[in-house]
C-alpha cells in the first residue's frame, strides 16, 4: 500500500521505521544492563479507603530512567521487556522488592500494614514456575499472603489457558489478593470472572475522569461507574477507583458505595515513608459522602 501511494512515502515511512528500531534496540541494550545492576525503582500509591481516608494498600510502579534518554514510561519499557524475553526476571524483581516492602510495613504496622499491590503482565501469569516461586518468597520475606494483591488486565485473565487459572487458584487459595486492573477497558466477557479466584475490580481512570461534569464528563461514565459498584458488590467482591484527581470524584465515589480509591487527589506514587506516615495518621485526606441530588 505504502510503495502505490508512491515512493517518497515509502521512504519516509521506511526511515521512521529504521529510526524506531534503532531507539528500540539502544532501550533495549539499556534495559539489559538495568536488570544487570538492578536499576529501577519502585513508587508506591496509597490506596485509601473512601470512609476514613485511611491507607489500607500501595500499589507498585515501576520507574526505569535511561542514562541518556531520561525517564522511560513503564508501557514502553515493560512491552519491550516483554517483546525481549526479559520481563519474567523484571516481574520477579518487582515482586521481590514489592513483597520486601510489604513484609517490612508488616513488621511495623501488624495489622495496620498496607497490602502491597503489583502488576503482572500476561507473560508472567504463563511462567509455569510463578505460583511456587511466589509462595517461596512470601516463605522466604516473611509475608503473609493476604499482604500481597497481584492486579492482573482482563485480557490477561481471558481465555482458555488452564495453566495461569490453575496457579492464580494456587496462590488465591494461599490467601493471595487478585485484583482485574483497568475494569471495563478490555473485553466485555465477564465469563472469567466466574471462573477465577478475583476479589477486587479496579475501575479504570478513563470512567473517573468522566464522572463529575466537566469537559468530558457524561451520564454515561457516572453509570458505568455505579454498575460496576453494583456488579463488584453483587460478587462480593471490594471495588477501588483508580485515577481519581479531585475531591468532587472522591465524594461521588464515596456516596456511590465506592470501597477504595487512589489517584493524584489523595496522593502521587512516592517513597514508602509515604505510607509509612499515613499509616501514622498523617497527610490524610478523607471525604464526606457527597449531598444526594
Ligand atoms: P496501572 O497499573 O493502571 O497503574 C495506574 C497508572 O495511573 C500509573 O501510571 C499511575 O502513576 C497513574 N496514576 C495514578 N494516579 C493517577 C491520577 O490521579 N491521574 C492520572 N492521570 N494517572 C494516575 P504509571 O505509573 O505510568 O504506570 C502505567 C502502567 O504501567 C500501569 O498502569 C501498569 O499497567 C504498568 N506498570 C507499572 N509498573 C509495572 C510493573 O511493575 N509490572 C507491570 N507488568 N506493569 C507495570
Ligand atoms: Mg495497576
Ligand atoms: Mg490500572
Ligand atoms: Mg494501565
Amino acid at each position: 500500500w505504502a510503495k502505490a501511494a508512491g515512493g517518497d512515502r515509502y521512504e519516509v515511512y521506511d526511515a521512521s521505521r529504521h529510526d524506531a528500531q534503532a531507539l528500540r534496540s539502544t532501550l533495549g541494550s539499556g534495559l539489559r544492563v538495568a536488570l544487570h545492576q538492578g536499576d529501577f525503582v519502585i513508587l508506591y500509591q496509597p490506596i485509601v479507603r473512601l470512609a476514613d481516608g485511611a491507607p489500607v494498600g500501595a500499589e507498585a510502579l515501576l520507574r526505569w530512567t535511561h542514562p541518556e534518554y531520561g525517564p522511560v514510561a513503564p508501557e514502553i519499557f515493560i512491552e519491550l521487556a516483554e517483546e525481549l524475553g526479559l520481563i519474567g526476571q523484571l516481574g520477579r524483581w518487582v515482586l521481590t522488592r514489592g513483597c520486601r516492602q510489604a513484609a517490612s510495613w508488616y513488621r511495623e504496622f501488624g495489622d495496620r500494614a498496607p497490602f502491597v499491590s503489583v502488576n503482572l503482565s500476561a507473560r508472567q501469569l504463563h511462567d509455569v514456575g510463578l505460583a511456587e516461586e511466589l509462595l517461596a518468597t512470601l516463605d522466604e520475606v516473611g509475608l503473609p499472603a493476604g499482604q500481597l494483591q497481584l492486579e492482573l488486565t482482563e485480557s490477561a485473565l481471558l481465555g482458555p489457558a488452564q495453566g495461569p487459572a490453575d496457579a492464580l487458584e494456587v496462590l488465591a487459595g494461599h490467601g493471595v489478593r487478585v485484583a482485574v486492573d483497568d475494569f471495563g477497558t478490555g473485553y466485555s466477557n465477564l465469563a472469567y470472572l466466574r471462573r477465577l479466584p478475583v476479589r477486587e475490580l479496579k475501575i479504570a481512570g478513563a470512567f473517573i475522569e468522566g464522572l463529575t461534569p466537566g469537559l468530558s464528563g457524561t451520564p454515561a461514565d457516572r453509570q458505568i461507574v455505579a454498575s460496576v459498584v453494583g456488579l463488584a458488590h453483587g460478587l462480593n467482591l471490594t471495588v477501588t477507583a483508580e485515577g481519581v484527581e479531585t475531591r468532587e470524584q472522591a465524594q461521588l465515589l464515596r456516596s456511590m458505595g465506592c470501597d477504595h480509591a487512589q489517584g493524584w487527589w489523595f496522593a502521587r506514587p512516592g517513597d514508602p515513608d509515604l505510607l509509612s506516615r499515613m499509616v501514622a495518621g498523617q497527610d490524610i485526606k478523607s471525604v464526606a459522602p457527597a449531598p444526594a441530588r
